[in-house]
């Protein structure tokens, strides 16, 4: 097992530095990193996904490459611009409903992304602030703009349930899913149009393949902000997939400011390659965390292997 730290380039849901543990099985190497305001129970599903990737290895994917989206965050709209076309992506996902900003910078902030895209696909993600009113508004002006979907809107299932009911734009349900007791209840109370799913925090690529079976929705494969390691195990599920419509959101080790790879799985012309990821001994040692945090990781680790 072996601690990394590494520096995100812009702070990302409240940190600016990403831990987790790698390690080498008989089927492959594999990530735990769950994030640090997790309680241990909830890490136990992280955990699962790790060993099925280090003892059990993936499902025999159905195509080779896969397509991902550009991430925006809450930036202004000069710097919206030059990530999507920095990105070579034909899909970009736009965060709005960043605290402290107005639906004035939300809007300058996807006509931006939609002049830079296109023709591409324009998705949104409100990671669950906006109230079903307050949704209802938004939509009606960020409508204009063709968007492809919006991801969690509103941040309980029967808020998304009763919201599209009114509105035409594509309902994607993430938080719901994953954080949920039961994934399938955004199905059964027609919540959404769309599933999010994600290998960690569902506990493996055959859980995630299990509920794409149940849910009976569309689904768009995206990261917990892993190193490549993680990564391979999004893309393993988007290749497993019978159908794979939209871009996933995989496409994130950018987002690091450093590598634990020697080939990373960064996009090339809005495709990730489907294969093994193995990481780099040099690489690997420089992203090594002190042996403070090192500590901390070993312990939680084993505090969750009692949980599980
Ligand atoms: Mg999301």
């Amino acid at each position: 097992m072996i601690t990394y730290s590494i520096g995100l380039k812009n702070r990302f849901r409240g940190i600016t530095v990403r831990e987790g543990m790698l390690y080498e099985g008989p089927a492959g190497w594999a990530e735990w990193s769950p994030f640090l305001d997790y309680d241990d129970a909830t890490c136990v599903s992280w955990l699962r996904a790790a060993r099925e990737a280090a003892e059990d290895g993936w499902p025999a994917p159905v195509r080779d490459r896969v397509p991902v989206n550009c991430t925006v965050p809450a930036v202004g709209p000069e710097r919206a611009a030059e990530i999507v076309r920095a990105s070579g992506c034909s899909t970009a996902k736009v965060k709005v409903a960043e605290p402290g900003q107005t639906l004035a910078d939300d809007l300058e902030r996807v006509e931006a992304v939609r002049d830079a895209i296109g023709n591409g696909q324009v998705r949104i993600d409100a990671n669950g602030l906006w109230s079903v009113d307050q949704a209802v508004q938004n939509l009606k002006q960020l409508q204009r703009f063709d968007l492809e979907y919006v991801e969690q809107p509103c941040a309980t299932v029967e808020e998304l349930a009763d919201l599209r009911r009114r509105t035409d734009v594509p309902v994607a349900a993430d938080e719901s899913i994953r954080r949920a007791e039961d994934p399938l209840r955004v199905k059964k109370l027609n919540a959404a149009d769309i599933a999010v799913l994600k290998v960690q925090p569902i506990g493996g690529v055959r859980a995630c393949l299990e509920i794409a079976e149940q849910i009976g929705l569309p689904v768009v494969v995206s990261s917990a902000l892993e190193t490549s390691v993680g990564i391979a195990a999004g893309v393993a599920l988007a290749a497993a997939l019978p159908e794979l419509p939209y871009a996933c959101g995989l496409a994130t080790v950018s987002m690091f400011t450093q590598e634990v790879a020697g080939e990373p799985l960064l996009p090339t012309n809005g495709f990730l390659p489907v294969r093994t990821v193995v990481p780099d001994p040099q690489l690997l040692e420089a992203a090594r965390a002190d042996t403070d945090r090192t500590k901390v990781w070993e312990e939680r680790l084993s505090r969750v292997r009692s949980a599980g």
